[in-house]
């Protein structure tokens, strides 16, 4: 790190010490769309948003390293999840930034930046989750709209969204991987036959949907990319979810494991000594750190090879996976820490172990499950035979 990078570093601690929200996050709904949108627009105020997005759409240009800085300091800091905020600016601004027309970057980017749009993502459906190609929600290309009808499940936050990607079938005839086009469809206000059904999930939280469309009309205008070429705008934002647009969640990461750390110092769950006096909790503890910082290195190599190449690769898929195991190891390492506290939830304002335990399940689902990434990691990484 130059000198310059070292100033922004005590920067933005100086702003984040003085700025974090200290009031808690609320976990879903509108409520928790108001605290997100409110952070973010602060965070745009104060010049901390869009590091690394160009200048032309509010951002700053700075390098993916110092966008890797702020991630650091933030979670260090204690900031709130990125929630609501999560597929604008992490997958659908960077998505539009590579594919959009300059009209589609110059409405949306700005407002993502500032908090005044949130996004949903509308590719899983029913049958097509990990063979995503499978899908088929049909777009018919009628004059100077398409025409939606189909289904879409697991979409976060589509009840309070402003917009949606959405990934439909313009040509059923072509093979598989063709005949896709990345559309925006507008959410709020819903456009007539698009219909919107929150999913209740045991962990907790209302934010997965199911989303109907029911020959919704969505202007070609709105296509990203080109007609039946969404296949390529969606391998790239996929990559994006997979590699750099996580580092945030893994400074988190590597704040629970210090949390649990110092939890384990405390006295036993039922009056014994200290969890950390357990050898075996003890190595478990010290492997978590250590993977922690393996993961960090990991993260570092990723973004400097974006910083040279401009694009992200399949590369990101191997962060990915470590990430999402590692997340799913200290979680269970937390259950065996609390001993029996484990089975009850944590008191309001408290740091819920339990429920990061049941959320973390989704650690290896959400944005492609760890057995396809394993395969992209084989494919195109190590170029190994294509599995058939
Ligand atoms: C918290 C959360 C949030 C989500 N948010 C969104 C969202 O906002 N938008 C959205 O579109 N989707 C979202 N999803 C859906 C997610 O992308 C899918 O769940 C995921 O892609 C897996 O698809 P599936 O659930 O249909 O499982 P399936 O594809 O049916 O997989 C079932 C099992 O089979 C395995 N499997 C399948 N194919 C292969 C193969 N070829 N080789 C080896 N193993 C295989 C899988 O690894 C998995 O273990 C979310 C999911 C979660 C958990």
């Amino acid at each position: 790190m130059t000198e310059a990078d070292l100033a922004f570093r005590e920067e933005a601690k100086a702003w984040l010490r003085a700025n974090v929200p200290r009031e808690p996050q609320p976990e879903d709904g509108v409520a928790m769309r108001e605290f997100d949108m409110t952070w973010q627009a602060k965070q745009y105020e104060g010049g901390w948003a869009g590091i690394s997005w160009p200048e032309e759409y509010g951002g700053r240009a700075l390098s993916s390293l110092r966008q890797m800085i702020w991630h650091e300091e933030y979670a260090r800091a204690g900031g709130p999840k990125i929630g609501t905020g999560f597929v604008g600016v992490n997958d659908a601004g960077p998505t539009l930034m590579l594919h959009g027309t300059e009209a589609q970057k110059r409405k949306h980017l700005p407002r993502i930046l500032r908090g005044e749009e949130v996004w949903a993502q509308g590719y899983s459906e029913p049958g097509a989750g990990s063979d995503l190609a499978a899908m088929s929600t049909a777009g018919v290309v009628d004059g100077d709209d398409i025409v939606v009808t189909g289904e879409k499940i697991w979409t976060s936050y589509a009840d309070i969204s402003d917009f949606q990607e959405l990934l439909v079938r313009t040509n059923p005839d072509a093979p598989k991987h063709q005949g896709i086009t990345w559309l925006i469809c507008p959410l709020d206000p819903r456009p007539p036959g698009l219909t919107v059904q929150p999913i209740e999930t045991i962990s907790g939280p209302r934010h997965l949907c199911r989303v109907t469309y029911d020959g919704v009309r969505i202007p070609r205008t709105n296509v990203v990319g080109e007609i039946d070429a969404g296949w390529h705008v969606v391998s790239s934002s996929l990559y994006l979810k997979r590699g750099t647009g996580r580092i945030a969640d893994q400074v988190s990461l590597a704040r629970a494991v210090e949390d649990l750390i110092e939890l384990a110092r405390l006295p036993g769950p039922v009056g014994g000594p200290p969890p950390i006096e357990d050898d075996e909790i003890a190595r478990r503890l010290a492997t978590a750190r250590a993977e922690v910082a393996a993961l960090r290195a990991m993260t570092y190599v990723e973004l400097s090879r974006v910083d040279r190449n401009g694009t992200p690769g399949a590369e990101g898929s191997m962060g990915r996976i470590f990430h999402g195991e590692l997340g799913q190891r200290v979680r269970l390492l937390a259950m065996d820490v609390l001993g029996p506290n484990a089975l009850e939830m944590a008191p309001e304002g408290r740091r819920d172990w339990v429920k990061e335990y049941l959320w973390s399940f989704t650690e290896t689902i959400g944005g492609g499950t760890s057995d396809i990434q394993r395969s992209v990691i084989g494919e195109r990484v190590l170029g190994l035979p294509r599995d058939r």
